[in-house]
């Protein structure tokens, strides 16, 4: 990893991720599989190119070194990281732009922000690595609002404080995915959340958005993890109470998780640790048949066994992410622990899957103790291809690839019907907008009453018709998502564009509790609008 700039348009650090040469290479591979003679590589923007407003708000001279109109800045806290996103970054689309980006670097400053934006009806958008892909940093916020002011975290990035004994943490929220893990390491400790996004999240985004880590089973979503809360809101300070569980009434935390900003700005938490894991077993399993392959996988979620691994991906998905033949799909299945061998678990997961028609090599049964033990096989390649992927997927855009995923979650008994209507649906209007494509599934996490499928979605885009090809898409699986009884989204947030099928999902009096709760918190409405609820009067 290199230490310069973060990219204001696509993912990572400038000079990361596929280079010029090597996006032609990627297109031209694509053109290959879409029968396509050529395919046009755009070259991705420059900040010269910008032609950002000017801020519409004055900057008060009490908070004048925590806010800059820099025009870097500026442009990369615009937008987040979805395909959408992408697409208008390389458009050179920056027409919503944050007035000012505030770096706060204690809670005071993170307080006297909030409350300038409520004297001069400025809205406060909150913002951690800016991976959102629902428009959740998005300062778009209509002509209510004087202005918008991102307030980026990333300056209150420390461990303040580690509880050995009770194994937990207390963290600033605006602290990165790998810092975070380097401060915790030297004392054998881990967070054990690893979201793709990792490199480039935060704490408090996790918390904001109730984000799920790739591993598929038990603790795996932040909200386990989350011992207390900290919570800077318009009309004061929420600090829950550290406590291993508690049947005390309905828990703030659960109030703050998944609030996306809307209610308040988590400055810190506490966070249940884990020991860093010490033995491994893997096995990448292949089935010949993709349902028989989702029944081992029910009865693995149903057995107690809690792998730490337990993705499926179907026949394509496993094609093109881990050397597939495009004919089997493939199961990867991994148990960790800090404490006992694991061959008894991997033995009893491995029957599981030969009961189902699984094919698993004899070796699979052992427990190692080498980190290298989830690099191999199939199940290592579908590891690489998980964390270049983000990376991998700028070049896509430039290459006016559609490339996006969608996800949810639906019960057991109802996801062979479920599965075949998205395919349906989905798989016709790829072949109407865009002539063709491909739509993959997997399952990123496993519960004992449903699977949580991911879908991702490549096909090839008309030049300057990329947004509305992708909309199109998108409305058709949120419609079917909706319709077919599923969540709007499993662990990618609501955001601005998940709102109007969320808002069908959401039972209609819970809307109207939360709507008072946001008034409680936020009586100016000036919390990141639009994202989960809208505030009364607005
Ligand atoms: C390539 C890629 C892979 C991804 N993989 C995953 C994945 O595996 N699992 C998953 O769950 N998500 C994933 N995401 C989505 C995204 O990374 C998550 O939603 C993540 O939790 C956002 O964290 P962030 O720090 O980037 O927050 P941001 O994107 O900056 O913000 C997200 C939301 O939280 C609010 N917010 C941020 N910080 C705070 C705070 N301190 N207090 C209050 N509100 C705040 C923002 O206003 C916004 O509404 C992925 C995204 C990308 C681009």
């Amino acid at each position: 990893m290199t230490n310069s700039a973060l990219k204001f348009w696509g993912w990572g650090r400038e000079g990361e991720g596929p280079d010029e040469v090597a996006t032609r290479k990627i297109a031209a591979a694509l053109a290959r599989r879409f029968g396509m003679e050529k395919i046009e590589v755009l070259s991705p923007p420059r900040i010269e190119e910008l032609d950002l407003r000017a801020p519409r708000v004055e900057r008060p001279e009490a908070l004048r070194s925590m806010l800059t109109d820099d025009a870097s800045e500026r442009a990369r806290h615009s937008l987040g990281r979805s395909y959408r996103d992408l697409v208008r970054a390389f458009r050179r689309d920056f027409s919503e732009p944050p007035d000012w980006v505030a770096f706060p670097e204690s809670e005071q400053a993170v307080i006297d922000l909030l409350d300038w934006c409520g004297s001069k009806n400025i809205a406060a958008i909150p913002f951690g690595g800016g991976s959102s892909v629902v428009g959740g940093v998005e300062c778009n916020v209509g002509d209510g609002y004087a202005g918008g002011v991102s307030i980026d975290l990333t300056r209150l990035d420390q461990v303040v404080e580690i509880d050995r004994v009770s194994r937990a943490a207390r963290i600033q929220a605006g602290i990165y995915g790998p810092a975070l893990e380097d401060a915790l390491r030297p004392q054998g400790l881990t967070l054990r959340h690893f979201p793709q996004s990792f490199e480039f999240s935060t704490l408090g985004g996790w918390l904001a958005t109730r984000a799920g880590g790739h591993f598929a089973t038990r603790y795996t979503h932040i909200d386990d993890f989350t011992e207390s809360l900290r919570v800077v809101t318009p009309s004061g300070i929420i600090e829950s109470r550290r406590l291993p569980g508690s049947g005390a009434g309905p828990s703030p935390d659960r109030l703050f998780l998944g609030s996306e900003g809307s209610f308040g700005i988590i400055t810190e938490a506490w966070m249940r640790l884990q020991d860093r894991p010490s033995h491994r077993a893997n096995a990448s399993v292949w089935f010949s048949s993709f349902e028989r392959a989702v029944d081992a996988t029910r009865a693995i979620s149903q057995s107690g066994l809690e792998p730490s691994n337990c993705r499926l991906l179907d026949p394509a998905e496993a094609e093109f992410s881990a050397g597939g033949s495009g004919d089997a799909a493939l199961l990867v299945l991994a148990f960790e622990s800090a404490d006992h061998e694991l061959d008894a678990w991997m033995a009893r997961a491995v029957a599981i899957c030969r009961e189902h028609g699984g094919d698993v090599p004899d070796d699979a049964v052992r427990t190692r103790t080498d980190a290298g033990a989830s690099r191999e096989g199939a199940g290592g390649t579908w590891r690489n291809s998980f964390v270049s992927a983000p990376y991998a997927r700028d070049a896509l855009v430039a290459a006016s690839v559609i490339s996006e995923t969608f996800e949810t979650a639906i019960t057991w008994d109802r996801f062979a019907e479920f599965d075949a209507h998205i395919r349906d649906v989905v798989g016709a209007a790829l072949a109407r907008v865009c002539g063709g494509g491909t739509l993959t599934c997997r399952f990123t996490h496993v519960y004992p009453d449903g699977p949580a499928p991911y879908y991702t979605v490549l096909a090839p885009s008309r030049r300057g018709a990329e947004l509305e090809n992708w909309a199109e898409i998108k409305l058709i699986a949120a419609d079917a998502i909706i319709e077919g009884g599923g969540t709007i989204t499993h662990h990618h947030a609501v955001g601005r564009d998940h709102r109007p099928w969320y808002d069908r999902q959401r039972p209609e009096l819970f809307g109207e509790a939360l709507r008072s709760v946001k008034t409680t918190f936020d009586p100016a409405g000036i919390m990141n609008p639009g994202v989960v609820i809208d505030p009364a009067g607005r």
